[in-house]
């Protein structure tokens, strides 16, 4: 498939956000990957062209029906100025399980990988060059089709933006107060909780909503059944250290699979450390803080690679991890994989891809 390069004239050009006020997913660069799908035709048009609105019908079926999915990545700027890629492959594999569950076309991953690297060379000066800020990648898919019927959607349309993103610790890497709540579920066995797909956090935004109230940063999920095993933190997997062991929820169906979880389970593993993929129930977490064998608490997604844990509320119990600080672990996981995503650490996976 040909990808048109229709670069933006140097007037269209936006201004660059201040280094130090990037915020989150708000400045979205000059370019972005556009390609259609549709029953006869496949995927075609594929284009790297100026960031621009889309025109929509009202009756597209993403706008009544959420058949949308997505992917989150990062492109980093090494100190040799070169950007790095971080494992961009496993979301496309993933976002094709996403779409696999969710009706919707398979995209093509190489030609896909060749639009990224195309966008990612057209927005180079949008990498930003500050240590712990990246480039946030954004692939998209939604259905088109203006139809009112609940069935597949017969188009789609598949895009990439991105937008550069500060630190996530800019004050240091911090834990964070989460709760844990039996109220509200995240997914259900047989649903879509292991799809990256946008009802999932639609549906997510009331607990969130509520923990923040209550002062809490990010809500921990329980399985929706019995309300009873650990499930994910916010949009995080999550791992505890317990004893000599570490912990995490296995994958079966109701939760994201994570590629930092991925990567945490293997740089575990290189170290000689014990993995555990088991289910862990929230009596047994607060139980290990009780006798003192709970050592350290931390979800795993991109955006903040790790974040370390330093309190739990649930119900009527409290406990605190750590005494409230960053453990060693937490600390020398997030060390080692932004050693190995802005490439001054040894790739031994060949994780990173350089532009
Ligand atoms: C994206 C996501 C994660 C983390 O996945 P990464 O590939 O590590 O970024 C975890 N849980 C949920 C619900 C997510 O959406």
């Amino acid at each position: 498939m040909e990808i048109r390069l229709e670069k933006a004239s140097a007037g269209e050009r936006k201004a660059k956000p201040d280094a130090s006020a990037l915020g989150f997913g708000r400045h979205m660069a000059d370019h972005m990957f556009v390609m259609a799908w549709s029953q006869e035709k496949g995927w075609h048009d594929a284009a790297v062209t100026k960031y621009a609105s889309f025109a929509m019908d009202p009756a597209a079926m993403v706008l009544h029906y959420g058949q949308a999915i997505f992917e989150g990545l990062k492109a980093f700027r090494g100190k040799d100025s070169r950007i790095h890629l971080f494992r961009p492959t496993a979301n496309f594999e993933r976002m094709n399980r996403s779409a696999e569950r969710m009706c919707m076309p398979q995209i093509p991953v190489d030609e896909v990988m060749t639009g990224l690297r195309m966008l990612i060379e057209a927005d180079a000066d949008w990498v930003p060059d500050v240590q712990g800020a990246s480039l946030y990648i954004r692939p998209t898919m939604i259905a088109t089709e203006p139809a009112l019927g609940v069935r597949p959607s017969n188009r789609y349309l598949f895009y990439i933006i991105t937008c550069p993103v500060g630190a996530y610790y800019p004050e240091g890497f911090n834990p964070v107060k989460i709760y844990v709540t039996d109220k509200y579920v995240r997914a259900v066995p047989g649903g879509v909780g292991a799809a990256k797909t946008a009802g999932n956090y639609a549906a997510s935004i009331m607990a969130a909503v509520e923990a923040q109230k209550a002062g809490y940063t990010q809500v921990l999920w329980l399985d929706a059944v019995e309300r009873k095993y650990v499930e994910e933190v916010g949009t995080m997997n999550i791992f505890f250290a317990i004893g000599d062991e570490v912990i995490t929820p296995p994958l079966a169906g109701t939760i994201l699979p994570g590629i930092t979880r991925q990567s945490v389970i293997q740089l575990l593993k290189d170290w000689g450390g014990k993995v555990v993929e088991r289910k862990i129930s929230i009596d047994e977490v607060f139980d290990a803080a009780e006798n003192g064998r709970l050592k350290e608490i931390f979800g795993t997604g991109t955006a903040a690679v790790i974040s370390p844990v330093g309190a739990l509320h649930f119900k009527e119990r409290d406990c605190t991890i750590n005494n409230g600080r960053t453990g060693e672990l937490s600390q020398r996981l997030f060390d080692h994989l932004q050693g190995i995503q802005y490439g001054e650490l040894p790739d031994s996976h060949h994780w990173v891809e350089t532009l």
